[in-house]
């Protein structure tokens, strides 16, 4: 879609921070369903994406490891628009895959919760947004090498607009970063 008509040419166009996740299923494939659904997006423009990663499971909620990236985007929609663009995509790939995700081979007692895909806004602009619906920046983004490694390979400057530190400074911080490891690279022992 050319820029002309991603844009209205007169509103205010905001870069965002999109993080993706999957934990289930060809999470690869679901990934890359929800990038191409905001490529052809009107009113959203993908600016870059990063590297995919492999990432350990946090707390108990979860047990299979995930794919995570993290995107930059451009934007005319507000905040809430586009929390209810993602949340309508996140809907969308999840019905499109349930039956296949259903279907795949598992003790199903024994795992965690599944994700076919989640899209956050880790930030919009430099905006603090503190809705019922949304919380930007996302109040776990600074805490998350799921998000920080891969900002880190794109925007390791990007400054968080509450903390007043750059996303390099975050990761360096982190206490105990879970693995985030370059997708292909985890060792075959690593895997579930
Ligand atoms: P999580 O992403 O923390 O694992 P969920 O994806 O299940 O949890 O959370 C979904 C809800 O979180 C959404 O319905 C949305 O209203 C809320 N939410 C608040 N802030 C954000 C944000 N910055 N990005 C995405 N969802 C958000
Ligand atoms: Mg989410």
């Amino acid at each position: 879609m050319t820029e002309q008509r991603k844009f209205r040419g007169n509103q205010r166009r905001v870069t965002a921070y999109l993080g993706l996740g999957s934990n289930e299923g060809d999470r690869v494939g679901f990934i890359q369903q929800a990038v191409q659904f905001l490529k052809d997006y009107p009113q959203i423009k993908v600016i870059e994406c990063s590297s995919l990663y492999e990432t350990e499971p946090i707390g108990d909620e979860y047990t299979d490891w995930f794919v995570n990236a993290v995107l930059i985007i451009e934007t005319e929609l507000s905040g809430e628009e586009l929390l209810d663009v993602l949340r309508d995509i996140e809907a969308r790939l999840t019905g499109m895959n349930r039956a296949d995700a259903a279907n795949a081979p598992r003790s199903k007692e024994k795992r965690g919760r599944v994700r076919i895909i989640d899209l956050d806004i880790l930030f919009f602009g430099n905006e603090v947004l503190e809705t019922s619906y949304l919380h930007v920046p996302h109040p776990r983004v600074h805490r998350r090498a799921f998000a920080l490694v891969p900002l880190l390979e794109i925007a390791p400057d990007m400054v968080h607009p509450s903390l007043n530190k750059t996303v390099a400074q975050l990761h360096e911080e982190l206490p105990e970063p879970e693995q985030v490891l370059l997708y292909g690279t985890r060792r075959p022992d690593e895997r579930r």
